[in-house]
């Protein structure tokens, strides 16, 4: 897949006060990108679109460059303690996206610049919990890979925990443009997680992403590279032929991991579900989606604050899970499973 390339670029004023900043103004006039300034981060306005599609495809090709205020990081329970607020959305355009609820109408790439704040206060969050480990969470709001060529955010912030004693890092992604991470010296302290799914459903509804096979080769270098791997396998559909189709994914993973990897790696398996909210928005954006969300076929799950999901049915489930277990089990004895839902 080729790079990511803005269609145009808006930068808070302050911005350009951090070497990190001036950096992604210039990279980014190399490569005739339109640069303007807004006041603020997070009212940005000048994105074009007059439906709400076309306002989700500018967005998605919009990058905003600001300074992160205030000290505070959001909570990121149970994977990790704390989310780091390194960059928010991505140029990807998956009809599942977990985030396409909570990022609003016009999903905008960030990047923040004062790395050096964030890391202070990391820093102080590790310091609260000394002397356990204290994880952070790189990925909540965002895919960080695609910006990366033009922030080098992760390759310091993977180096950044590779220093701490007591802090640890994990992020994933659904991209393939890994190698400027390859020479990080990360220590052993940064988890670097990939989002999966059969090759059939990533053709279907990733939209914008790598391919299977290109993700999982990028998971063998970073493998190959000493970091601690692991994998979400999501959302995992029932369809005509799914256990082909997953065993094909499990089989492309074992060709390409190396056997020092396998001691210490991670899956995580979450279940196709869907909450009205997020089926209303999916059809606003999507409108020929054929993704499976017919309410009558699943069983109502009761949520947090009236948000209940539809989930496959008990028996789906148990089928889906036992098939799971056991593939990974059989290729992989070492890793561990994290969950299942
Ligand atoms: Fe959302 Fe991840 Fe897809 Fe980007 S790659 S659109 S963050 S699901």
């Amino acid at each position: 897949m080729n790079v990511f390339v803005p269609k145009r670029a808006f930068f808070e004023p302050k911005a350009l006060d951090y070497p990190l900043g001036k950096e992604i103004y210039e990279k980014l006039q190399d490569l005739a990108v339109p640069i303007q300034f807004t006041g603020s981060h997070n009212r940005v306005t000048g994105i074009p679109g007059n439906t709400a599609r076309e306002a989700f495809r500018e967005a998605k090709r919009t990058l905003v460059v600001g300074v992160r205020k205030g000290t505070k990081f959001a909570s990121c329970k149970p994977s990790a303690h704390y989310q780091l607020p390194l960059n928010t959305s991505c140029p990807s355009m998956c009809e599942y996206c977990y985030l396409a609820t909570t990022l609003g109408k016009k999903p905008y790439l960030r990047v923040y610049v004062n790395t050096e704040d964030i890391f202070t206060q990391a820093e102080a969050y590790i310091a609260e919990r000394a002397p356990a480990i204290t994880w952070f969470e790189g990925a909540a709001t965002s895919d960080p890979i695609p910006t990366e060529y033009l922030t080098g955010l992760l390759f310091k912030t993977i180096e950044f925990f590779g220093r701490q004693e007591l802090g640890r890092f994990r992020f994933v992604t659904k991209h393939d443009k890994v190698d400027s991470l390859l020479r990080a010296r990360h220590n052993g302290h940064t988890r670097f997680r990939f989002s999966l799914n059969a090759a059939a459903v990533i053709e279907k509804y990733e939209h914008v992403t790598p391919s299977m096979l290109e993700r999982v080769a990028a998971a063998g270098k970073v493998a190959g590279a000493g970091y601690p791997v692991g994998f979400i396998i999501a959302p995992i559909f029932y369809f005509s032929g799914w256990q082909q189709e997953y065993d094909r994914l499990v089989a492309a993973l074992d060709a390409q991991l190396p056997a020092a990897a396998r001691t210490d790696l991670t899956f995580e398996l979450i279940s196709h579900r869907f909450t009205k909210r997020a089926k209303n928005n999916i059809l606003d954006l999507f409108p020929e989606t054929d993704l499976p969300m017919t309410e009558s076929e699943r069983k109502y799950k009761y949520g947090q604050f009236g948000y209940g999901k539809y989930v496959y049915q008990p028996e789906v489930l148990k089928e889906i899970k036992e098939f799971m277990l056991e593939r990974l089990s059989a290729v992989f004895p070492q890793a561990k499973v994290e969950y299942f839902v």
